[in-house]
Order: structure tokens, then sequence, then C-alpha cells
């Protein structure tokens, strides 16, 4: 895996969770809320070196480009085909459990007390202790692979990703 890091737009919000879902380093609308809408574009122009946006708005790909600062045109508005173009970043769509789609925090494997704290706040049952877990410290959620998992990987087939 690449360590490549990412900063989506707002407008990619669902590839956004794909790249933490396969285990990206990803900022999205979380680290805009605290900046006046209005200087948004400029925001993201100017910060963030480390990471490449990704983002729909030619313009703002404009911007950063003269900047020099990394950034790539998603042309898309279909996360299948989104996924598609940043893979030619050379990185690699495949879900993994190493970060939470909700916060980008990374995961590690729960305690017991944490595990029976979420089960018994979300009414999980008896069957996810027998589940191989990770956690969220941030946002106190529970991840294990499950039927979800399963359509993910059809939704990536289905797409020619993997
Ligand atoms: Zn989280």
């Amino acid at each position: 895996m690449s360590d490549k890091k990412f900063i989506c737009d707002r407008m990619l919000k669902r590839l956004a969770v794909w790249l933490r879902l396969s285990g990206y380093d990803t900022l999205c609308d979380e680290v805009l809320e605290r900046v006046n809408p209005r200087k948004e574009d400029t925001y993201l122009v100017e910060n963030f070196a480390d990471r490449i946006l990704l983002t729909r708005d030619r313009e703002l790909y404009e911007r950063r480009k003269l900047k020099g600062m990394p950034v790539k045109l998603v042309k898309s508005s279909n996360v299948g085909e989104q996924l598609k173009e940043v893979s030619e970043l050379g990185i690699r769509i495949f879900p993994v459990m190493k970060r939470c789609t909700v916060c980008n925090s990374e995961l590690r494997k729960p305690t017991e007390e944490e595990i029976l704290e979420v089960a018994e706040r979300e009414n999980l049952g008896e069957h996810i202790l027998k589940k191989d877990l990770w956690y969220c410290e941030n946002c106190k959620k529970l991840y294990w692979v499950g039927g979800h998992w399963k359509n993910m990987v059809k939704f990536l087939k289905k797409h020619d990703l993997i």
C-alpha cells in the first residue's frame, strides 16, 4: 500500500469514504467545517501541501496546480468511475480494516470493556463477540467484516477495480 494522503472537496464525500475504507489517510468536510465557506477554495489551494487534493472543480484544480501543490482533477460524477480515476495515482482500492470511514482515525483492536459498551449501546447482540473486531476510539464505533463488506467487494468487481 502506498503512503499517499488525500483531501477531498465536498463534492467527493463518497470517494473520501472509499479511500478511508482502503486505508488511505483522507480528509474531507470535517476540516472544511471550520473554514468560512467563502474562503474555502483559497484554504484548499494554500494548505495541505503533503496531501493530494481531489476535486471536481476545474478552477480550484488550476489554482492549486499553479501554486505547485499536489492536486488531481476528478472528472466523473460516478463514484465507481472516480475510483478508477484515482487508482491511476498508483493506489489500491480494496477494503482493509485500518481507518474509520466516519472520522479518518486509525482503527485498533478494542478492549473487552469497549466491545461490551458498544454492543450494549447499539444493541448488537451476542454474535458480535465472536467476530474479529476493530475499534475507532474517536467515534466509539466497532468495525467487523460482514455483509456490507461483501457488497463493497461486489461493487469493486462490477467496476473492474479488482
Ligand atoms: Zn471514527
